[in-house]
Order: C-alpha cells, then sequence, then structure tokens
C-alpha cells in the first residue's frame, strides 16, 4: 500500500473507538467521544511541531525552554461529520484557522459532490489538517484534498476515526505524499460504501439524524 498511515493504537484511543463502535451509545456520549478522541489525534497529528527555546525565568531560576514556531496550522473540516472532530481539535489547538468542505455522496454513484468550499487566505503559509470520521471509499478525502490542492497550502495531513484498506487504497493512489492519521483500519467496505465493522453513519450519530 502506497503512502504513510499512522495507526494511533494508544489504549484510551481504543477504548473510546470501542465505545464509539457500539450501537447503545446514545448520541451525547457518542459526541463526547468523538471529541475526546479527536483531541487525542490531535496530539499525534502535531507530534512533528518544530519548536525552538525561549529564555524565560521560572520561580526558582533563568532557562531557556522549548514553545512552538509560529506554525500556521489550518483544520479544513470535511462537512458535516468533519464538524465533531474540529470541536476536540481546536481544544488542542485554539489558534488554528478553519476551513470547510462540503460535499455530500451521491447514495447510488458513491461519488463525492462538492456543495461548499472556504478556507482561510493565504493558504501558501499553512500546514493544513484535513479531518473527516470515516475514510470509507475515500471518494470524498480524495475530492476535498483535490480541491485543497488548489489553494497550495504549504503541507496536508488527513485525520480519521475510522479507515478501511479500499478507502485508503483510493485516497492514498491518488494522494501518496499524504500521510492518513487514523485510530483502526477495519476489515472492509460493504455494499453501500459503509466501513465494517465500523461505527455506523457518523453524521447521524453525531447530530442524532438517524
Ligand atoms: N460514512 C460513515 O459515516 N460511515 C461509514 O461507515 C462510511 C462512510
Amino acid at each position: 500500500m502506497p503512502g504513510e498511515v499512522h495507526v494511533i493504537d494508544h489504549p484510551l484511543v481504543q477504548h473510546k473507538l470501542s465505545l464509539m463502535r457500539m450501537k447503545s451509545t446514545s448520541t451525547s456520549v457518542f459526541r463526547n467521544l468523538v471529541s475526546e478522541l479527536s483531541l487525542l489525534l490531535a496530539y499525534e497529528v502535531t507530534r512533528d511541531l518544530p519548536t525552538h527555546r525561549v529564555p524565560i525565568e521560572t520561580p526558582i531560576a533563568r532557562t531557556t525552554a522549548p514553545v512552538l514556531d509560529g506554525k500556521k496550522i489550518v483544520l479544513i473540516s470535511i462537512m458535516r461529520a468533519g464538524a465533531g472532530i474540529l470541536d476536540g481539535m481546536l481544544q488542542l489547538l485554539p489558534s488554528a484557522r478553519v476551513g470547510h468542505v462540503g460535499l455530500y455522496r451521491d447514495p447510488k454513484t458513491l461519488v463525492a459532490v462538492e456543495y461548499y468550499f472556504k478556507v482561510p487566505k493565504e493558504m501558501t503559509d499553512r500546514d493544513a489538517i484535513v479531518v473527516d470520521p470515516m475514510l470509507a471509499t475515500g471518494n470524498s478525502a480524495v475530492a476535498a484534498v483535490d480541491r485543497l490542492k488548489d489553494t497550495h497550502p504549504r503541507s496536508i495531513k488527513f485525520v480519521c476515526l475510522l479507515t478501511c484498506p479500499e478507502g485508503l487504497a483510493n485516497f492514498h493512489a491518488h494522494h501518496p505524499e499524504v500521510p492518513v492519521y487514523t485510530a483502526a483500519i477495519d476489515s472492509h467496505l460493504n455494499d453501500h460504501g459503509y466501513i465494517v465493522p465500523g461505527l455506523g453513519d457518523a453524521g447521524d450519530r453525531l447530530f442524532g439524524t438517524q
């Protein structure tokens, strides 16, 4: 499989994901879990952020300590389910800018159709983290990153909660240089484009629209 994939197998991540998979989990609990899990994924996806040392004074002594370089991060949420991830990530990255890509899946062809696109100005200075809970067929993710590349961000990473071999293969066939961060790679896609065993429709479970 071409392309970089990071499976975040931290026990807290796996535990929260298991709770999210359960069909008995309520909308409010599911929403909290997405937020908590996203915060943990944000921690991993930002692991390579550069830092530099600055002089500081503690109550005890003068020293130097590392702080983040003023990296300009933009979180790109694929609507609508990306909104759930955004919330958790912004807790860790409160000064990140946010862009939105509106795509829906044609239920018959499963092809992604764009209906909204709004990102911050000066994307060439920014590092983009694209978020969508489910990398299933990969069609929406491919289309979102295609569109994002028109704005020439400095770098792109993709974060999802769950994916499958088909989605990863499709995504990396189109965007081999974009690393994917996920909590799990499930068995396969079913004929309706759902991840198996998965967690059902992430948008419906987040917003209670089932
Ligand atoms: N989108 C979802 O919300 N769930 C899936 O299993 C696949 C795509």
